[in-house]
């Protein structure tokens, strides 16, 4: 099942055609509208004229998040304001926010490829879908909203919290699809089996996750407790929003629609960039957005892309479920570790929360990393030996895979705090600052 069957199997000849024309247009819109891109160009003694070919891409510099904090508000716009429909900003939980803007093409363009992603997620113009991302500044709520109305589902715009109403709703105008992050479908699905609703009154098929990085473990948990396809979605502000790249069917990857964007993925370190398989930093470069193009932006995500054609008959790369951010790494004792390895681990232990909390402290030169991991109510009251049985398991496990000791506390279920967005993981209370 596709939205636009045409562009989502079209060969790699075809594709690659079809965004290097993309491709020189963009660059010669941002060379003449925006001077941070103009005299990035001259910084590498470059005019957009000697961009012949993809491959060339690589000897332009990149974008990062400081660049579009830099030129705070308007200055990455590559549109006059008075062609400007829309405007979102990102959080900025410090400082300015980053700010996104979109023209009226920008928004039909967005709504497509949420439609696209719909659809791949086993949507149609039947469905009844929940968003329950938050609407307002934040990309997440009204971007695939736009996307489902396209569609021609029924769209329920819950936004994020309030519980006990959400639940509600999705019962009473039987919702078929769920859009919201990762953890607060778990949080959904807890509040579900807690107030004793039978889950034949729930009508939930799908649903579509994303905003923070989850992992196959976390999905099972999802899909086990609200008895659903839960499939992988991706985006973030600064390339357009949620939609930039879907899990079909296949589940083996997320499509990134390429006629729109153009992937790479590099090492960060080096900045080079690598073959397809290898994992990296993903970096994009958008190929169609009039209001605020960016040419290789540097997400920090980490992904790996794999080119085969999938067996959905998309031809869309595919880019690995995020494992982690490049700036989210926390260092323990000279060992990297991302926050998603730790819950991979945990969610292999079949009677364990998925609600952990990593604490890492500091003691003289020492760095000390504690998990902290909530019992489902049945473990809880389980004899004191099993439940040290359980500590000394997971804490070898841990050990295995990440080469590092970590003290492991079991903890009562419902006490650690619940996300009603994305989830806080970890608490570093290192002060590396100073450092
Ligand atoms: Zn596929």
């Amino acid at each position: 099942m596709y939205w636009n069957k045409r562009i989502e199997t079209m060969s790699r000849d075809e594709l690659m055609y079809i965004q290097n024309e993309r491709l020189q247009k963009m660059l010669r819109r941002i060379y003449h509208n925006v001077p941070f891109y103009r005299s990035q160009f001259q910084s590498v003694d470059l005019a957009p004229e000697d961009i012949t070919e993809i491959s060339d891409l690589s000897k332009l510099p990149f974008t990062t998040k400081q660049d579009l904090r830099d030129s705070y508000p308007y200055g990455l716009f590559a549109a006059p304001l008075s062609e400007i429909v829309r405007i979102h900003a990102s959080s900025g939980t410090t400082g300015k926010p980053t700010v996104v803007g979109y023209t009226r093409e920008d928004i039909s363009n967005w709504a497509e490829l949420c439609a696209r992603a719909f659809v791949a997620a086993g949507a149609d113009s039947n469905s009844v879908v929940q968003v329950s991302y938050g609407y307002g500044l934040f990309t997440g709520g009204l971007g695939i909203h736009y996307g489902a109305e396209k569609l021609g589902a029924s769209v329920i715009p819950m936004s994020g919290g309030n519980t006990e109403r959400q639940i509600m709703l999705m019962k009473d105008f039987h919702s078929t699809l769920l859009a919201c992050t990762p953890s607060y479908a778990i949080y959904l699905a807890e509040a579900i089996e807690q107030y004793g609703i039978d889950p034949g009154e729930i009508k939930l098929k799908s649903g579509i996750f994303g905003a923070e990085p989850w992992s196959e473990n976390m999905r099972k948990k999802i899909e086990e407790r609200l008895h659903i396809s839960a499939h992988d979605i991706y985006g973030l502000s600064e390339i357009m929003g949620p939609g930039v790249a879907i899990e079909c069917q296949c589940k083996n990857g997320m499509h990134i629609w390429e006629d729109h964007f153009l992937p790479e993925i590099i090492d960060p370190n080096t900045l080079e960039p690598l073959p397809y398989g290898a994992p990296g930093e993903l970096v994009f470069t958008t190929l169609t957005k009039e209001g605020i193009p960016v040419l290789r932006y540097r997400t920090r995500d980490l992904s790996v892309l794999h080119k085969e054609v999938c067996e959905c008959g998309r031809t869309h790369v595919r880019m690995e479920r995020v494992s982690g951010r490049s700036d989210d790494m926390l260092i323990i004792r000279g060992v990297n570790v991302f926050p998603s390895q730790i819950e991979s681990v945990l969610m292999e232990f079949g009677n364990v929360e998925p609600h952990y909390l990593l604490i890492v402290t500091r003691e003289g030169t020492l760095d000390n990393l504690e998990i902290q991991i909530e019992l489902s109510e049945e473990l809880f009251s389980d004899r004191i030996s099993n439940l040290e049985e359980l500590e000394r398991k997971i804490k070898q496990k841990i050990h295995s895979v990440l080469q590092i000791s970590a003290k492991i506390r079991l903890v009562e279920p419902k006490s650690i705090p619940r996300s009603e967005g994305k989830a806080k993981r970890v608490i570093d209370k290192r002060n590396l600052q100073g450092e």
